[in-house]
């Protein structure tokens, strides 16, 4: 071999040198790769398991949440039962007593009598609330859906709440719709619970002598539209959005009611929209007054028609 040859493998050599070197990294860094990938193999799977037995847990919390929750609501329900029960009787008592039924009674214990019958009547609506919200948690609120007049329904609540607001000084009217309204399809005697509820509010949120309520029935698009407007405490706007939330009660509002509950409105947003319509409020702020609208399809849609068939007197 001579020298010429020689000095032409060396390039080769080296390049070899060089592949064998690259050859030998890349496997390194190959067997270190996959070090590292059955590494986070193992982690992920490790994290897996972990997972699997998080979610077992949470789904047996979640049973055992499921199963407290529904002892609540039959423990309220029950509850309620036997407190409406004797509560009933005692407002028939206290009537008869009113009506002198028992005798004569002394002028003295009259506003003491009226003050537990008020106070009685209280206690029948908390649980009434209570029960209707058992009710609707676990779905078994029952409806009488019919065709009802809603300007019969308005006039009645109008009637029944007159003496009240001239008790406290305040005017309250009542502004029919111009043309008369087709009769709506709805469970009336709840819808008109819910009316009253929120004319009672009107009321009771209204400082005494200062204005009144004023209840409007009226046309609205393809809704019939009822209106309850009064010129009380208002409502801040902060507290707006929590209104119909279960047990919301406004801060400033303790002086006037201190024995509300906050269930009221809640029930009420359940029932209206139950009957397939809409409530909500509106106030300028504190002492500007409150406006609460509910609105009633005056046709309902063939989906709820076809839904209410099954619990109700609908042909
Ligand atoms: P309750 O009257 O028993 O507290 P509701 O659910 O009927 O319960 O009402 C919830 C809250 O909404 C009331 O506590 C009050 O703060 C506010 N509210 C309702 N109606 C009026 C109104 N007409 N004017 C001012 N605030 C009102």
């Amino acid at each position: 071999m001579n020298l010429n040859s020689i000095t032409n493998i060396i390039p080769v050599i080296i390049l070899i040198g060089i592949l064998l070197y690259m050859i030998i990294r890349f496997a390194r860094k190959e067997v270190f790769l996959r070090k590292v990938l059955e590494e986070v193999q193992l982690e992920l799977s490790r994290r897996k398991s972990e997972l699997l037995v998080m979610a077992d847990k949470l789904a047996q919390s979640n049973d055992q949440l499921r199963i407290l929750d529904s002892a609540k609501s039959e423990f309220i329900s029950i509850a309620s039962h036997q407190l409406r029960t004797p509560l009933t009787a005692i407002k028939g008592f206290i009537s008869l007593l009113l009506e002198e039924s028992y005798g004569k009674i002394p002028e003295k214990q009259i506003p003491v009598l009226n003050k537990l019958y008020i106070a009685n009547e209280r206690l029948i609506t908390l649980v009434e609330d209570l029960l209707n919200i058992s009710r609707i948690e676990s779905g078994k609120m029952e409806f009488k859906f019919g065709k009802w007049d809603l300007e019969k329904i308005c006039k009645e609540v109008v009637d029944i709440f007159e003496m009240r607001a001239k008790d406290h000084n305040l005017y309250l009217n009542y502004i029919a719709p111009r043309k008369p309204l087709p009769e709506v399809t709805i469970d009336g005697n709840k819808v008109r619970e819910v009316i009253s509820n929120v004319l009672d509010n009107a009321i009771k949120y209204t400082l005494d002598g200062k204005g009144g309520v004023t209840l409007k029935l009226e046309q609205f698009g393809g809704n019939a539209r009822i209106t309850v407007s009064d010129t009380g405490i208002g409502i801040p706007e902060t507290e707006l959005p929590y209104l119909f939330a279960k047990f919301s009660r406004g801060k400033d509002i303790s002086r006037l009611n201190t024995g509300g509950t906050g269930l009221g409105l809640y029930v009420g947003k359940n029932i209206i929209e139950s009957n397939g319509g809409e409530i909500w409020v509106e106030s300028a702020g504190q002492n500007k007054g409150s406006k609460f609208t509910i609105e009633i399809p005056l046709e309902q849609t063939k989906e709820n028609l076809e839904k209410w068939k099954n619990h109700n007197n609908l042909k």
